[in-house]
């Protein structure tokens, strides 16, 4: 349940040719500390790269997030992909409305986060591939840090593009 598929050093670092070889159509993002550092709306140069050149390549992408409607929508709407708010991960309920937006099968999306507990295990709840990458910054929301303990203690080493 805590084991995700794959690593990746950041968003960026996530091979669409693989994916592509690999079967997946859809791809759910998730956005604080994986896409724009966290609370912050700016996107690097190189993720928003990749967003767009994942939805050039016939990837369906959509942003899922935790936090609220009205930044999640703007940074969305800069990189013309659709967002899901609000969504308390890891309840299958979130994965569920990311799913309804992109219209893939489940066997045929992914999950991209950095975070083990919301992330990655909301997406094997729901069946879904999960790729775990590294925080873009070592800020995070109060109740991330404790949750980074523990991941810690799970992922000991592992944790590595
Ligand atoms: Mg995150």
């Amino acid at each position: 349940m805590l084991r995700p598929d794959g690593f990746a050093e950041r968003l960026a670092g996530v091979s669409l040719e693989r994916l592509a070889d690999e079967g997946v159509r859809g791809i759910i993002v998730d956005l604080d500390n994986t896409l724009v550092g966290y609370g912050s709306s700016a996107c690097d140069p190189l993720d928003s790269a990749w967003v767009h050149s994942a939805v050039s390549r016939g990837f369906r992408v959509v942003l899922l997030s935790n936090n609220f409607t009205g930044r999640v929508q703007r940074i969305g709407e800069a990189l013309g992909v659709p967002t899901v708010a609000s969504a308390l991960k890891p309840l299958p309920t979130a994965f569920w409305r990311a799913l309804a937006v992109l219209r893939t099968p489940r066997k045929a999306t992914v999950v991209v986060g950095d975070q083990l507990f919301t992330d990655v295990l909301g997406a094997r709840l729901c069946g879904l591939r999960a790729i775990l990458t590294h925080p873009l910054e070592p800020h995070d929301w109060v109740g991330t840090r404790v949750l980074r303990f523990f991941e810690r203690i799970i992922l000991g080493k592992r944790r590595r593009a």
